[in-house]
């Protein structure tokens, strides 16, 4: 995972293909997944929906962007834990 979508979030973009909802970070870090609906139009509005969010909360993100020093502190610290298993 690369560090700016440790500190800032995945990016992520979705898509419908068929009745399968997918989602891929932008960022090209490797992070994706996919859910199977009922239907295709299902997928798809679920599709729309999560993507509109996405782009939305951009702008909710950016007055986060004081917490910065805190949340490299849960990240540097997460790490730590991991190496010790
Ligand atoms: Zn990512």
């Amino acid at each position: 995972m690369s560090l700016a979508c440790t500190v800032l979030g995945h990016r992520y973009r979705f898509s419908a293909e068929g009745d399968v909802l997918r989602w891929h970070c932008r960022r090209a870090c490797g992070s994706e997944g996919q859910k199977r609906y009922a239907c295709s139009g299902q997928a798809a509005r679920y599709a729309a929906a999560f993507d509109h969010e996405d782009i939305a909360s951009l702008g909710r993100r950016a007055p986060y962007f004081g917490l910065l020093p805190l949340r490299l502190w849960h990240w540097a610290r997460r790490r730590g834990q991991q190496a010790t298993r």
